[in-house]
């Protein structure tokens, strides 16, 4: 018989799981697959628990974009098709002393024609007639990789703070002047032409067509990881918990030993699915000048408070999905999620209505901040942002340290170095997560499938 490959994953999240799950899935060959996962739970950053008599609301993610394949086909694949249901179609709004609805042409903010910014008070008439100039500009070439120095460029101050960076920034926590344009491609694609605005239409014109833009399984994002573990199980794969590894060495028959306080595993190939400053220091005997270069990883930390807010408390006219509150605007609060009118399962037993208010950001760190003044501050932008004085009957506080990979400007020249010097000093050790490839759990699991399929082919 075959002696089977040996495949260790250091890391139990969407990432790890999907390369476990893929490597099994897809091979005849005899395959040993272990998952090492530090804490005592797989999942990683998708959890979902109990809260205001609901069995199930997510404390961090709470859908994944559809428009892409790999999240909803996995969804299906695992057995969770019929449970997937998508938020309504009610809108968002950005605060900027007061609310204002975004605007529903926009690509991740960038405006796909005129009246997405023309018409309303967002915007000054000197910020809607600079927007209003963008397809009459010659090109722009970019140099720095940087989102805001783009949008600034192409559409003036305005369309940059008061949209595209409050949506980009809602995704990556991310202050988009310090944040790569290529890693994010809704927005860099549009750059190949002349005009964003022009691009951006053209875009729209054609998403549009195709189906809903969220999806999330009702039993919450937490369901895809426990479907996705039962199926490593069934298919012979081995996951433990509480086995963080400290560090990873290589044997003289060019196998990997992947150690961990207690114990150790062998691995042939190796796949790192935990966040890169995590990864710097298990890889510091494989090849010191990338650790070096993942220890430079900026991650930006956020808390999510929810809340369950009676309804007597709560104003009939906020009746959308929640808002955003650009940087200018932003005294704690980044993002406030109206949970119970987004989705239709968000109803409990009490009709209270459950809000989700983020905080933090790159830049921000509120992790020095106590329990009770997360509230207080929560309670109190609420009150500035709504005008409504809410008394929460329960209160979650999740915790989300580090949580937010920061692609820095030219992050993927930086990353193609790091992976072709791991290439030569480590092979079959491979980068794959929210860290590297994109952030999203659609970009988590599209990584997760290209590292399997590496690793069954080499
Ligand atoms: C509040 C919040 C809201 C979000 N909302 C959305 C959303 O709505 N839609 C969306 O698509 N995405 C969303 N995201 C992003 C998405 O959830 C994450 O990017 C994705 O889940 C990351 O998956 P991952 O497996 O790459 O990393 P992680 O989930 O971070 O998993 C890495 C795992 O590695 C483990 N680990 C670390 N060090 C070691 C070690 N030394 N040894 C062993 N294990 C180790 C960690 O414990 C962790 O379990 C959100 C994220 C947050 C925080």
């Amino acid at each position: 018989m075959t002696k089977p490959q040996r495949v260790v994953v250091v890391g139990g999240g969407i990432t790890g799981l999907t390369t476990a799950y893929s490597l099994l899935k897809n091979t005849d060959r005899p395959l040993d697959v272990v998952v090492l996962e530090s804490s005592s739970r797989v999942g990683g950053l998708i959890r979902t628990s109990p809260f205001a008599g609901l069995d199930a609301i997510d404390e961090g993610a709470d859908a994944f974009l559809s428009r892409v394949p790999w999240a909803s086909e996995l969804a299906h694949d695992v057995g969770l098709g019929t449970t997937l249901t998508s938020p309504r179609a009610i809108g968002a709004h950005v605060w900027h002393n007061g609310l204002h609805l975004i605007p529903s042409d926009l690509m991740l903010g960038v405006p796909a024609n005129l009246k997405s910014f023309a018409s309303g008070n967002l915007f000054t008439l000197r910020g809607k007639i600079r927007a209003a100039i963008e397809p009459t500009l010659p090109r722009t070439t970019d140099t720095q990789d940087c989102i805001g120095h783009v949008i600034r460029k192409r559409f003036g101050r305005e369309v940059h703070e008061l949209l595209v960076d409050p949506l980009v920034g809602s995704i990556y926590a991310a202050d988009t002047d310090n944040f790569s344009l290529e890693s994010v491609p809704q927005i860099a694609e549009l750059m190949n032409q002349r005009s964003m605005m022009l691009a951006a239409r053209a875009t729209r014109s054609k998403i549009k067509q195709s189906g809903p833009i969220f999806e999330s399984p009702t039993s919450g994002m937490q369901a895809l990881t426990d479907a996705i573990t039962a199926r490593i199980h069934q298919l012979g794969g081995r996951i433990f918990l509480d086995s963080a590894v400290t560090h990873i060495e290589k044997s003289a028959d060019n196998s990997y030993v992947v150690r961990c306080a207690e114990n150790a595993h062998t691995g042939d190939a190796i796949v790192l699915a935990a966040p890169a400053k995590h990864t710097a220091p298990l890889i510091a005997q494989l090849d010191p000048s990338a650790a070096q270069q993942l220890s430079l990883w900026s991650h930006a930390s956020v808390v999510m408070l929810t809340l369950a807010v009676p309804r007597s408390q709560w104003k009939h006219s906020l009746t959308s999905a929640g808002y955003l509150v650009p940087k200018p605007d932003q005294r704690w609060v980044t993002a406030v999620s109206f949970g119970s009118n987004k989705w239709a399962h968000w109803r409990t037993p009490d009709d209270s209505m459950i809000v989700r208010a983020s905080v933090g950001r790159d830049g921000i760190d509120t992790h020095s901040l106590t329990d009770d003044t997360l509230v207080n501050l929560t309670l109190a932008d609420l009150k500035h942002h709504l005008d409504i004085d809410v008394e929460p009957q329960e209160i979650r506080i999740t915790r989300w340290p580090d949580s937010f990979p920061q692609y820095r400007p030219h992050h993927f020249s930086r990353l193609a170095g790091i992976e072709a010097s791991l290439t030569v000093a480590a092979p079959n050790v491979h980068l794959a997560g929210a860290s590297y490839r994109g952030i999203g759990i659609p970009a988590c699991i599209q990584q997760a499938h290209a590292t399997a399929q590496v690793i069954l082919e080499s």
